[in-house]
């Protein structure tokens, strides 16, 4: 397998693999680096991302260390090659401080003519599910890091365990579970340990998500089945996953809760009296942990009650709440910040006897000389140094009260998580083999 570069992504940026271009904080924008010749009339920059922030040209982000910062380029998109073909311009020699040198350019590279400007910069940072989950296409909603880290904990997901996921819908929790279970890469069929198993009915999703996962070489660890796990269960290949963790985000999720029993049982409980060779998608020797993902609390009740019914114990429900604070030190006075100087004075005298008298509350001692000195500022004649001398001056707890505030939310698709777990089998041969292996008892 090639190596994925959410889990092995090397120390550098490299061609034909994704990169997560940091616009601005929360602004994020997946592309799959290309090392190209350039165009035909040997003066274009060849591919280029062109963003509000400027251009960037591939051969700029390639081969340099994740997380580095590049600066925007002035691109030549070939005009002037025209041109100069016309002899309308000079041949002249632009500095070509973004060279790129790396090994697999073909020898017959056209010269690229591309200038440095300091208009926008961007960050090139290294694929992490995070990253992926804002700014992958939308197919469908997505679960959030918020919900998946917990889901991820809460269904004992870790390097090895085989997780049945459905539906894949965008992805998003589907490569967050990769990373989750990701032990190695298979050297062969019997070698997969950890995996996950994931299912999509929609078959334009499904066609979508079999390229991406190709692309961010998945494959191997996660397989992508089209089905309808309600109608046709989780069995893949004809083959039981055996599974130790379930994550169902579709709409009706009790519809599909027969399928994931220790013995083929219909809708609604009922044992399956002929069940034939059926092998369970559970993993026999150890006990299952489910999550179901449901946006209104009746679909949870129905979850819960066909939960019950087929024998998954210590049900319970959580909605993750996520809020992301803002902590800072309020401007002196706190309230709205001053306009003008003369609003900056009063706004400092006003501090500074509030300060003064919680000082004399508390101690005899007067406050430091710098807020002596400040209450002298002459209201008619104020001095635009006056500010930032004082407030310099000022030790950090004066320089206004530390407040906080929430951030424009993080998207989480609110949801009610409903969680159980179906204990492994146990009879008396099981209790027999116990005991045999731990002769002091459990
Ligand atoms: N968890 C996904 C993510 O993080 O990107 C989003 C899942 S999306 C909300 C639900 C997906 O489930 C849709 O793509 C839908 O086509 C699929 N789906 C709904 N019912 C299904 C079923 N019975 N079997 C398989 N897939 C189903």
């Amino acid at each position: 397998h090639p190596s994925s570069p959410f889990l092995q992504p090397g120390s550098k940026t490299r061609s034909n693999t994704l990169a997560i271009i940091s616009l601005s904080k929360d602004n994020f924008q997946p592309i799959t680096l290309q090392r190209s010749a350039g165009a035909a009339d040997g003066y274009a920059e060849g591919v280029t991302l062109n963003t509000r922030f400027g251009s960037f040209p591939h051969s700029t982000l390639l081969d340099i260390p994740w997380g580095s910062q590049v600066r925007a380029s002035v691109v030549d998109t070939g005009s002037r090659g025209r041109k100069r073909r016309r002899g309308e311009i000079e041949e002249e020699e632009t500095p070509n401080s973004n060279a790129d040198d790396g090994n697999d350019t073909p020898d017959s590279a056209p010269v690229r003519k591309v200038t440095v400007a300091s208009s926008g910069f961007v960050y090139v940072l290294r694929p992490t599910p995070e990253l992926w989950t804002s700014s992958l296409p939308h197919r469908t909603q997505v679960v959030y890091t918020p919900d998946y880290s917990y889901v991820l904990q809460r269904i004992r997901a870790r390097p090895g365990s085989r997780i049945i996921e459905a539906g894949s819908g965008s992805g998003s929790f589907t490569h967050a579970s990769a990373r989750a279970v990701y032990n190695g890469y298979p050297k062969s069929e019997t070698d997969i340990k950890g995996k996950v198993f994931s299912f999509e009915f929609h078959e334009p999703r499904f066609q979508k998500m079999q390229d991406e996962i190709k692309d961010h070489s998945l494959e191997g660890l996660v397989q992508v089945t089209h089905r309808d796990v309600c109608d046709g269960g989780f069995h893949v290949n004809g083959k039981s996953p055996k599974a130790t963790a379930i994550f169902l985000d579709v709409p009706a999720p009790w519809e599909a809760l027969h399928h994931l029993s220790r013995r083929k049982m219909f809708k609604g409980g009922k044992l399956d009296e002929n069940p034939g060779d059926w092998e369970s998608p559970l993993d026999p020797a150890q006990s299952a942990y489910i999550c179901t993902f449901s946006p209104c609390i009746e679909q949870v009740t129905r979850t819960v009650t066909e939960l019950r019914t087929l024998g998954w114990i210590d049900v319970d429900m959580v909605e993750i709440a996520h809020r992301r604070f803002n902590v800072m030190r309020d401007k002196v006075g706190g309230g709205s910040a001053p306009t003008n100087v003369l609003e900056v004075v009063k706004k400092l005298k006003t501090d500074i006897k509030r300060t003064q008298a919680f000082h004399k509350s508390q101690t005899s001692q007067p406050v430091s000389d710098a807020s002596e000195c400040k209450m002298e500022v002459d209201e008619a004649a104020p001095d635009s140094s006056v500010e930032n001398s004082t407030r310099s001056e000022q030790p950090s707890w004066m320089q206004g009260q530390i407040v906080h505030r929430t951030e424009n939310d993080l998207k989480t698709h609110t949801s009610y998580l409903v969680f159980a777990i179906l204990p492994q089998d146990w009879d008396d041969t099981a209790e027999e083999a116990a005991a045999a292996k731990w002769p002091c008892g459990l």
